[in-house]
């Protein structure tokens, strides 16, 4: 491609609302324009280009492994939504409209259910499973606040595959598959990633695993270990057993008068104990369906801190939210003196499992200023995981040291099982002619996300290092001086040769000064670039890689041979 013709809208400025290197530099770059400002883009040819090879690099892979693609509407009847009891659940999120004719409608933010109802239709029978099937489509998301332009965007590309399976045993055989798939994706898209365990709400266990672009900018808390390949999502994060090495306190059954502890390490210097032996009463009101909530207490460990969306799936709900000290007043309990031991008739308690029936424990007596000791915790609690991981606990894996980073998420695979084909009644005959409802799963890739994540990994700061698979060109020429007839014909030559190569060229013949050009490639971040310039008198010309622009200098006659052995 010749630059003169291609259209690349470059600038100096730095665009009002950008603040990540990604977003600024697509945008400076000409990769992509705002519409509106609003988390709606147009992708103009260099960004196409780049999004394009991203896509095949996906396509490939998932072809290899045995996937289909498909294209399904994007415009979704509100039915299948209601028959999956999601077009309530799903929020705002979810942009619902009517037709002329008064049909409801929605339009795709994932297809879960027009995939359930694509295969419901067309598969009967064990022997057509199992099945992979996934497509590469614009998805809409009425994001509360999309930012960072490609990151979070309202409109954006994923890649959205659902297998389908007679049984969670071959279910588990695909995720397991998929996990290696997505690995080669991001590997070649040279990408430093990390595979952590996800929060998969009710499923538990490593149902649900994310797909983590290191990068300081991610808006995502990561736990990794360093010893080993350890990761998990902050909320799904668990870590080896902290025992605690100061003395218990030993104190009998007692009511103690506790004025002004209403923090842990007040109540701790209170009775000189270390917080491990203090219980943690935490309050939330918690959201379920059809505007029903309660108030639930969490208990924990005072050296521990509560993970609140553990706690939400302990009990189930939609979501926690805090609670006032009136409405505590009013289910009869006394803030900052709660104890799971003491909880008014009615009220659910959570205990965390490292409290299941410790004993000396210091806790609130329910009563204003007063606190507890000597207490065993048992009694008919919900027991369950509620701590959050913090830095230094140990792995639980190899117990090597935790530690926080951040993380881009790219991608996400989820172990479904039969959430969406037993209400939508995707069943199959088994031998036995019997149905049964098909077992899941789900796995997902942020395309268009992806983009922002190789930029927020890959720049410096003058602009894009794009990788070699995700390059727009795979080399630069640049003439410097057009005017020059010698450079000029040695840039077309070398633009013709190595472009039946095979090599994809982005030939700069534009007339502008040898600064203004060198700027542009700098923002733009192809890989590698030729440069001819002055030197050609004396028979050299310059070979640039963009990753820390080491340039070398290159007799003219070989430059051909040179370029072909180091990209090829
Ligand atoms: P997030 O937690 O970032 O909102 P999500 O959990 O809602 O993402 P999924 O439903 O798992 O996302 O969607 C699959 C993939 O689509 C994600 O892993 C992410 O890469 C991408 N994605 C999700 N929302 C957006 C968005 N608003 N803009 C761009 N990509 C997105
Ligand atoms: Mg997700």
């Amino acid at each position: 491609m010749r630059f003169s013709r291609l259209l690349v809208p470059t600038t100096k400025e730095t665009p009002n609302d950008a603040t990540l290197a990604s977003h600024i530099f697509l945008l400076r770059g000409g990769f992509i324009q705002s519409v509106g400002g609003s988390g709606l883009y147009n992708f103009l040819p260099l960004g196409k280009k780049v999004l394009d090879r991203v896509r095949s690099v996906v396509k490939e892979e998932l072809d290899a492994a045995g996937c289909q693609e498909v294209s399904l509407s994007f415009v979704t009847p509100a039915s299948l939504w209601e028959e999956s009891g999601r077009y309530e659940k799903y929020g705002k999120e979810l942009l619902r409209f009517k037709d002329r004719k008064e049909n409801e409608f929605v339009l795709g933010p994932t297809h879960e259910e027009m995939m359930v109802n694509l295969v419901r239709q067309s598969v009967k029978s064990y022997k057509q499973l199992p099945l992979n099937l996934y497509q590469i489509n614009l998805k809409f998301r009425d994001e509360i606040r999309p930012r960072f332009g490609l990151m979070r965007g309202r409109e954006f590309l994923m890649k959205d595959g659902y297998s389908f399976h007679a049984d969670e045993a071959d279910m588990k055989r695909e995720f397991d598959l998929m996990e290696e798939t997505y690995k080669k994706i991001f590997t070649r898209l040279g990408l430093a990633f990390r595979v952590v365990e996800a929060d998969s709400g009710a499923i538990g266990g490593s149902g649900s695993k994310e797909f983590m672009v290191l990068a300081d900018s991610g808006e995502d808390t990561i736990v990794v270990c360093d010893a080993c390949d350890y990761g998990a999502n902050i909320e799904a994060a668990v870590r080896q057993e902290k025992p605690c090495d100061a003395p218990e306190p030993r104190l009998g059954k007692e009511k103690v008068h506790t004025p002004n502890t209403s923090t842990m390490e007040e109540l701790a210097s209170f009775f000189d104990v270390d917080p491990y032996y203090l219980v943690k009463t935490v309050a939330m009101r918690a959201l379920y369906d059809e505007g029903r909530s309660e108030i639930v207490l969490f208990a924990l460990r005072g050296s521990d801190e509560l993970q609140e969306v553990k706690a939400c799936n302990a009990v189930d709900a939609n979501e926690l939210v805090d609670v006032s000290e009136e409405e505590l007043a009013q289910a009869g309990l006394a803030a900052g003196f709660m104890s799971p031991l003491n909880a008014p008739k009615g009220v659910r308690v959570v205990v965390d499992n490292t409290l299941k029936d410790a004993t000396d424990m210091i806790c609130g007596a329910n009563e204003k200023e007063y606190h507890t000791t000597g207490n065993t915790i048992s009694g008919d609690f919900i027991y369950a995981d509620l701590v959050a991981v913090q830095e230094g606990d140990s792995c639980p894996h190899c117990g090597g040291s935790l530690r926080y980073t951040k993380g881009i998420e790219a991608g996400h695979i989820f172990q479904l099982g039969t959430r969406y084909s037993e209400p939508l009644g995707c069943t199959f005959l088994d031998e036995n002619g019997k149905a049964q409802p098909m077992v899941m799963g789900t796995y997902g890739i942020g395309v268009s996300r992806l983009l922002a994540a190789i930029i927020e990994q890959h720049h410096d700061e003058k602009g894009c290092i794009w990788t070699k698979e995700s390059a727009p060109f795979d080399l630069y020429i640049m003439v410097s001086n057009i005017k020059d007839e010698a450079q000029l014909a040695l840039g077309e030559k070398l633009y013709e040769a190595l472009r039946l190569k095979g090599i994809d060229v982005l030939f700069d013949d534009r007339k502008d000064r040898f600064g203004a050009k060198m700027k542009d490639y700098e923002l733009i971040g192809i890989p590698h670039a030729v440069i001819i310039g002055k030197k050609l008198a004396e028979g050299l010309v310059e070979f640039v890689t963009r990753d820390g622009m080491i340039k070398e200098e290159v007799s003219a006659e070989e430059i051909a041979s040179f370029v072909e052995e180091k990209l090829c």
